[in-house]
């Protein structure tokens, strides 16, 4: 993959579907992706990176060290690698689906840390994401802790061919986000960006549009 030409096509999908002129974050999905390719997008202008797991934050993070960047988490977080996570000056999780995970973050945090709480907005059972009727409650108790700071929304759209359900599960993340009263909207991968773009997202979060086809499938990430 020509990483430099990806990124233009991604950018002008980006800039297309974009049509009320909103604000459009690109971060770049890179779980599998090694420092020498991820450093050709650093080059092109975008720095916003985020990993899925742990480990793959540790071992590439000295290699990125040069090059100024910005880097989240939007992987499934376990309690037990918390203290490891917050080694690596990660600024945003987008994967907070549970009180537990906002409160133990909370307890092991010298600093402030920009969260999105993720939604299953597709009512499958096995996806990982608070359900939309518990978000207002899980909201209130995450803003009682003082260093866990709420940004916005995310949800993983439904793998699906029939672009109108995926559709919904944006809308109904949209809906959510007004009513509780949040900013940002995270949604939209290499498959979907320009639905989720069109339904407001605020970052769309694109791995293989830019960096190719991953030797792992999806679910070694997420349960589908
Ligand atoms: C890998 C990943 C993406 C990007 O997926 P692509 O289909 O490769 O663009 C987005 N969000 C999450 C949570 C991911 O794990």
């Amino acid at each position: 993959m020509d990483i430099i030409n990806q990124l233009r096509l991604v950018q002008e999908r980006i800039d297309r579907a974009n049509k009320d002129n909103h604000e459009v974050k690109l971060l770049l999905a890179t779980k599998t992706v090694p420092p020498e390719r991820i450093k050709i997008a650093f080059k092109a202008g975008y720095t916003l990176i985020a990993e899925n797991k742990v480990q793959e934050v540790k071992e590439k993070f000295d290699e990125l060290q040069d090059t100024p960047h910005t880097s989240h988490f939007i992987g499934h977080l376990q309690t037990n690698k918390i203290k490891e996570l917050l080694k690596y000056n990660i600024s945003c999780i987008h994967s907070v689906d549970r009180f537990d995970l906002a409160e133990q973050l909370n307890k092991r945090l010298d600093r402030e840390l920009d969260i999105f709480i993720q939604v299953n907005t597709s009512n499958e059972a096995s996806k990982f994401g608070v359900a939309p009727k518990d978000l207002t409650e899980l909201m209130k108790k995450i803003d009682d802790l003082e260093k866990i700071k709420v940004k916005g929304l995310m949800t993983i759209g439904l793998l699906s061919e029939k672009s109108e359900k995926v559709r919904d599960g944006f809308k109904l993340l949209k809906e959510l986000q007004q009513k509780i009263g949040v900013k940002e909207l995270s949604m939209g991968m290499s498959g979907d960006l320009d639905i989720a773009i069109e339904e407001g997202a605020t970052i769309v979060r694109v791995g293989t549009a830019i960096f190719g086809q991953r030797t792992y499938p999806d679910n070694h990430y997420w349960p589908i």
